[in-house]
């Protein structure tokens, strides 16, 4: 490794990082200097401090950000994060990335990011849901149904959601109420939540690597796979694989490490999971060192869990033919290269987790008509829309001998080139 990809590359900061990854695309397709432009920073970034009553009476002040990267394809649309490291740059890349995740699988939607900075492991569920219905009230109208759709990310989930479309809802007038229930997407089914939502990232994630696997006619039920991080994206896109017969090794969150040469029980250990939320005390595996997680020999890996975590210093160590990135942003530019370098294979976040955002637009159009949709429906759009996506994608990549990631962002930025070029600057 040369010492200018170390010093250019690990070091960038996320939005750094976002940027230089679509600007690559915007090279290849000689994108036009003034949309570059247009695109180089987000429309809006929201930065809001507000009071929260904790439960030992005391006042305390957070900090909550809503970054809305672009709206020239529809509202924006992105996740709320509840972590200590929320931070606006992280904010911005996260949003930056929703728009082109959006376009690439030609959903009418913009890129947007919300965030609060807090360790939501250290609150009561009355002070999370206090401070969920305070920065919901502190967004006010930077949020709606037709302008801005905020929905679950690390830490938050469908109850977080309620509390957001609660708080909003009773913000509007008894008559315009109820049709507002689509300011966020990812509710429970009964406050009008989308079937197939819960599993729908992790879902997107298989559907990714089933096209991946019949391009290169690979038997997934022969695999194995690592996974790291078991929340929603990686428990349900771990589940969904195993459905396949392939076998987890090793899984892992941001305390422990488990291995099974054998395989892992997956749905075995989602159910423990889920009462205990520990890994370490899983029957089925033995406990390892965090690091040697990465040096696991398997066929796919699976990052869940958060952004700059396939870096110089794991990247080497990987034993893998297949990353498919479930989260958001897990590879450095700099370990970029080197999988590239290595033949090692990327399913690029924007679409290996377009899954999410997808049945979220599923669950905002059964909001707006009024209608339920059964899973068996949702299942069968979302696989179209995820397999066409990757089709594109790979289209793209043969055609013009780019990388998969810039292929990804290139099938994206077309579109959106298109209706700028269309719509022009207004007035
Ligand atoms: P989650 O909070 O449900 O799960 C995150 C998991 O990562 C947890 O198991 C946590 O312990 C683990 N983790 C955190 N830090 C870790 C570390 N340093 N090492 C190992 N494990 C660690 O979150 P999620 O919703 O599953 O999101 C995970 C990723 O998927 C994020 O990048 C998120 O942006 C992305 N994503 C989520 C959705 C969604 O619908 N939830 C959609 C698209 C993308």
């Amino acid at each position: 490794m040369t010492s200018e990809a170390r010093g250019a590359s690990d070091d960038l900061n996320l939005y750094e990082m976002a940027v230089t990854q679509w600007r690559s695309a915007a090279a290849a397709i000689s994108l036009e200097p003034w949309i570059t432009t247009i695109l180089s920073q987000p429309k809006n970034e929201i930065m809001i401090h507000f009071p929260v009553r904790m439960d030992s009476g005391e006042y305390r002040l957070f900090k909550g950000y809503r970054v809305q990267h672009n709206n020239v394809l529809g509202p924006y649309k992105g996740g709320i994060r509840f972590h200590p490291n929320v931070h606006i740059d992280e904010v911005k890349a996260l949003a930056t990335w929703m728009t082109f995740k959006c376009s690439l699988i030609h959903l009418p939607f913009g890129g947007g990011k919300g965030g609060v900075q807090f360790d939501p492991k250290q609150c009561s569920r009355g002070e999370l849901m206090r401070l969920t219905r305070r920065f919901t009230h502190a967004l006010g109208n930077n949020i709606g149904p037709e302008y801005d759709i905020p929905a679950p990310d690390v830490n938050t989930n469908a109850q977080t959601m309620v509390w957001m479309m609660d708080t909003y809802m009773n913000s509007m007038t008894a008559h315009e109420r109820d049709g507002t229930r689509g300011v966020v997407t990812g509710k429970t089914l009964e406050c009008g939540g989308s079937e197939g939502r819960d599993k729908a990232t992790g879902q997107g994630t298989v559907f990714c690597i089933e096209e991946w696997a019949a391009q290169k006619k690979f038997d997934l039920g022969k695999a194995t796979f690592i996974t790291q991080g078991f929340g929603n994206a990686g428990s349900w896109a771990s589940s969904l694989l195993a459905r396949h017969g392939s076998r987890m090794l090793a899984t892992c969150n941001s305390r422990h490490a488990i291995h099974n040469d054998r395989g892992i029980d997956v749905e075995a250990l989602r159910l423990h999971y889920d009462k205990t939320g520990d890994l370490s005390s899983f029957r089925g595996a033995e406990v390892i060192p965090l690091e040697q997680f990465w040096r696991i020999k398997a066929d796919i890996l699976i990052p869940a869990a958060l952004e700059k975590q396939v870096t110089l210093a794991n990247v080497s160590d990987l034993d893998v033919k297949l990353v498919a990135e479930a989260a958001n942003g897990p590879t450095t530019l700099a370990a970029d290269q080197i999988l590239e370098s290595r033949g090692i294979e990327l399913i690029p976040d924007i679409l290996c987790n377009a899954g999410g955002v997808c049945v979220s637009y599923f669950e905002w159009v059964q909001n707006k008509k009024s209608e339920h949709w059964e899973l068996e429906e949702v299942d069968r759009k979302l696989e179209a829309k995820i397999k066409k996506a990757y089709r594109r994608v790979s289209a793209f990549r043969s055609e013009r001998k780019v990388s998969t990631r810039t292929a990804a962002f290139a099938v994206a930025l077309d579109r959106i080139r298109s209706a700028y070029i269309q719509r022009e600057i207004f007035p």
